[in-house]
């Protein structure tokens, strides 16, 4: 049996968001990643979404005393834990497929930085540079997954909606505070039929954890 499920998030954004993408433009150093559709949008990729979610994922289960490895270097994934089972790994691939949040409208400006020197503690002569920063006020986000049983289906998203609560901040420059965000809508269908959060909350005290514990 194929169990299907669909997540669509909406996040308010608490501060100017960077992703820094591969075009360049004249006047700014690092500009932000744009959709590649028609270039027009800054978007937060797929692949920054998944990576977010897959670190608060490890973060918090860390937390819980279960084991997660580290997903940031492909050296330290393991592939066998709940985080990998989820976000996968060289050995399995990930249930869930990602899409890119296109950030319609956005405003943008260009702020200035300066690297500083911690063994002088001064600014760097000629350093100085200059990122665009996108301004929304929410980032929606969809995932898709397939799945062999309903239990997994409510586990995936169980572990999904925490990291999505637990996450602070997305993208590039993050402890110059950019890219804070907080959740403000999780809706889960399994199947056509909306989950409850009581039943992502159910499955989280239930097994989603245990299964680690035991481990
Ligand atoms: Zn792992």
């Amino acid at each position: 049996m194929i169990c299907r499920l669909r997540i669509d998030m909406q996040f308010h954004l608490l501060s100017g968001v960077h992703i820094t993408g591969e075009q360049g433009k004249l006047w700014v150093d690092k500009a932000l990643v744009v959709d590649w559709h028609n270039g027009e949008y800054p978007i937060v990729p797929a692949t920054t979404l998944k990576g977010w979610l897959r670190e608060s994922a490890e973060r918090l289960l860390r937390g819980l005393g279960i084991h997660a490895c580290d997903g940031s270097n492909a050296m330290t994934i393991c592939g066998t834990c709940a985080v990998c089972d989820l976000f996968g790994s060289p050995k399995k691939r990930s249930p869930l497929s990602f899409q890119d949040a296109v950030l319609s409208d956005a405003l943008t400006d260009v702020r200035m930085n300066a690297s500083l020197s911690r063994y002088r503690k001064t600014t760097y002569e000629e350093r100085l540079f200059s990122t665009e920063i996108a301004w929304h006020n929410a980032l929606n986000a969809k995932v898709l997954g397939f799945f062999t049983s309903e239990i997994d289906v409510k586990k995936a998203a169980a572990l999904l909606w925490l990291a999505a609560k637990a996450g602070f901040a997305i993208g590039a420059v993050r402890s110059r505070g950019l890219g804070w965000l907080e959740l403000a809508k999780f809706q889960v269908q399994l199947n056509n039929t909306m989950l409850s959060y009581d039943e992502m909350t159910d499955m989280i005290a239930k097994s989603a954890l245990q299964k680690g514990v035991n481990k």
